[in-house]
């Protein structure tokens, strides 16, 4: 297949939009894409800095990458989460990426806050991926409101929002997707505005850009994602797509069109402020403090177990 743009010979095949395109031609669409995405959902403008929350992986890299060849303002917050050595090479690559282009990096180090993924899932008895997705919301939020940004991007892309609607449709949960949305408008004081400018497009397509784009991101998965349900969702919704080119992206812009706001009335209440940390919260601690003053029951418990013999 030849370019859609310039007629060169084509690099790349997108079946989904029944397109081929060259390289150089690629990076341009992409660009435009994730564009007229920010432009159309109202995510920002070119006059307000957007906090974007990096992991190493290819799709937020990419994201970083994308909004500052567009012109706009973007620092990044990187989480430190403890996770062996896929955690130390993820803060390795965003830092390195970080460092050469010279880009205002926030760190924030789990085992320095109150304890490292691990030690939050073994110490409460919960999945791993749920203390960390808990952890991350946490963090982003609480960084983004301390540090004075206006917005906050993540680099959540079509398959990750194909499977999460998925997996929300699949067990009915109105409340999940009342909220889900590629912009989300804070309701509390404490909130800032959190968007998806890579919603619409594929994980084959940032990995194609992070790749033309020279990006050295890291390519492990968490090793705990192994097994875990979004990739049962991911893998569903592969196969519907090789049947049938622009399922997914037809599942997830026709129920923002036409499902989601029929959803929207079922959206929790405002949430209330946190005891313990002041963030938003849906209790009288937010889910991040009942994580982290289980752990520390827990410490103390073991604590006293130890001065006491052991018994
Ligand atoms: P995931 O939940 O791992 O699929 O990641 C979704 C998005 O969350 C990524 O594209 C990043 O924007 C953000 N993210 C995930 N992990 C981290 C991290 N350790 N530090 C900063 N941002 C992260
Ligand atoms: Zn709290």
């Amino acid at each position: 297949m030849k370019c859609k743009r310039c007629r060169d010979k084509g690099e790349v095949v997108l079946r989904h939009h029944n397109a081929a395109f060259c390289r150089p031609c690629f990076i341009l669409f992409f660009q435009r894409q994730v564009q007229r995405t920010i432009e159309k959902h109202q995510m920002f403008t070119t006059a307000e800095e957007v906090l974007v929350a990096v992991s190493g992986g290819k799709d937020s890299l990419a994201l970083w990458d994308v909004l500052l060849e567009l012109g706009y303002r973007a620092a990044g917050v990187h989480l430190a989460l403890g996770i062996g050595e896929y955690s130390r090479v993820s803060t390795a690559k965003t830092e390195a990426f970080a460092a050469r282009r010279n880009l205002r990096l926030l760190t924030v180090v789990l085992e320095e806050e109150a304890a490292a993924v691990p030690t939050l899932a073994q110490f409460t008895n919960r999945p791993a991926c749920a203390a960390c997705g808990t952890a991350k919301r946490h963090h982003f939020d609480r960084v983004a409101y301390e540090s004075g940004f206006p917005v906050l991007a993540t680099g959540h892309n079509l398959d990750d929002e194909a499977a999460r609607l998925m997996a929300n449709v699949m067990r009915w949960q109105v409340h999940h997707l009342a909220k889900q949305h590629p912009v989300l408008q804070p309701v509390h004081t404490r909130f800032v505005r959190k968007v998806k400018p890579l919603f619409r497009i594929s994980e084959y397509e940032t990995a194609v850009y992070a790749f033309f784009r020279g990006i050295d991101y890291v390519i492990d998965e968490c090793p705990n994602s192994v097994g875990a349900t979004q990739l049962a969702y991911k893998d569903a919704l592969n196969r519907l797509e090789a049947a049938m080119p622009g399922t997914k992206l037809t599942f997830v812009q026709e129920f923002l069109r036409a499902g989601q706001p029929a959803f929207a009335a079922e959206a929790e209440g405002p949430p209330q402020s946190c005891a313990r940390c002041g963030m938003p919260a849906y209790a009288s601690l937010c889910a991040y403090c009942r994580l982290v003053n289980e752990v520390e029951r827990r410490r103390e418990q073991a604590g006293r177990r130890l001065a006491s013999g052991g018994h």
